[in-house]
């Protein structure tokens, strides 16, 4: 027998046999699998990693980090420490159990990572929304994923199994070449030629907003179309700048609220109805002075104006914006709040309405 051989197979077993921590629990199958939480942020900066303390009782705290580069199966990483057996977690018979769960609160996650003690060392998992794709093509920064997820989270959850059930889809991408050109490569070279329509930009910021005027870039732009794309970043050709989403979360939220609000309405196609044009039409007439620049957006067509009730029902937008434009299209909004909404679980009452917009739900003339 060579020596060498037989003391790594010792030591091979003393990495196995010696995972019992004192004070750490095992999952075994007899107990409810143990549950940590996240005690410290350890290392926060907008390009860097971040990595979270895990305090695990009576052991080395355990740290996880938010990778650059994720997928939805991996969006966290282990620090290399520990990415190896047995510690600080005992290795589980079955490996396809998650042998501890992270707290999730502290990344802004609700519920809990699962932790896997694989062959290769341990798998961090958590259940994103099955809205959100990230195809095989690309990928995002695990700070985007998570930010997304937060949005989605903040939906109520009948809204959500709605979406699920119709086939909507989120798809996150690094950038809009991989977001809309992937799907669409003939609309690449339109949009280099298209016209800038606001400041002589194709994308820029104004009034508090990213704007991005591409064809593609609203997604869900097409009759009957459920999906979004969502680029992490996308390039601003003239400034020759790169806009990152993860640094404008409102506007972010605010333009992932818009899209989800065209897929409500491609849904069912209920922008096209002929009550909600009446709807649009007749608020048109009425409203002689816009009183809020942020509104004109919606009057673009009846889709936007649609987008943009449903935005404001769902939390986006500063309570002025959401009372001026539920206020100026107030017949599409009654649309909205008793023909659409409550089809998808959500009963909002005038009165809900007052609430949201901390003022009086009246038609603006
Ligand atoms: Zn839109």
């Amino acid at each position: 027998m060579n020596t060498i051989g037989s003391r790594r197979n010792f030591l091979a077993q003393v990495a196995f046999i010696g995972l019992s921590l004192p004070n750490v629990l095992r999952a075994d199958g007899n107990s409810s699998i143990p549950t940590y939480g996240i005690s410290n942020v350890v290392k926060s900066s907008e390009n860097d990693y971040r990595y979270y303390k895990v305090d695990v009782p009576s052991s080395t705290p355990f740290h996880i980090v938010t990778k650059e580069k994720c997928t939805l199966n991996s969006p966290f990483l282990p620090s290399n420490e520990y990415e190896t057996m047995g510690k600080p977690f005992p290795i589980n018979a079955d490996s396809s159990k998650p042998v501890a769960l992270i707290e999730g609160k502290e990344l802004g996650l609700k519920g809990h990572i699962e932790v896997y003690d694989l062959p290769t060392g341990y798998r961090l998992k958590y259940k994103f929304s099955p809205l959100i794709e990230i195809p095989s093509h690309t990928s995002v920064s695990s700070d985007y994923l998570i930010d997304t997820q937060k949005i989605l989270d903040e939906l109520p959850e009948s809204l959500h199994e709605s979406l699920v059930k119709a086939g909507a889809k989120i798809i996150l991408a690094k950038d809009p070449e991989d977001a809309y050109y992937h799907y669409a490569p003939s609309q690449k070279e339109a949009d280099k030629n298209k016209k800038p329509i606001q400041n002589g930009k194709w994308v820029g910021y104004k009034d508090g907003q990213w704007f991005d005027n591409r064809k593609f870039s609203h997604a869900p732009s097409r009759n009957n179309d459920l999906t979004i794309y969502s680029p992490e970043k996308y390039e601003d050709p003239l400034e020759n700048l790169i806009v990152d989403r993860k640094k404008y979360k409102n506007a972010f939220k605010y333009t992932l609220l818009h899209e989800l609000g065209h897929v409500i309405g491609n849904v069912k196609n209920h922008a096209d109805k002929a009550d909600f044009n009446l709807a649009f039409e007749s608020d048109k007439r009425r409203l002689k002075v816009l009183k809020n620049n942020d509104v004109a957006y919606a009057y673009v067509s009846k889709y936007e104006a649609f987008a943009e009730i449903v935005c404001c029902f769902l939390g986006g937008y500063p309570n002025e914006r959401k009372r001026d434009t539920l206020c100026s299209l107030y017949e599409c909004s009654e649309f909205v709040r008793t023909k659409v909404l409550p089809d998808l679980g959500l009963k909002f009452s005038e009165n809900d309405v007052e609430k949201i917009i901390e003022n009086h739900y009246v038609a603006y003339s």
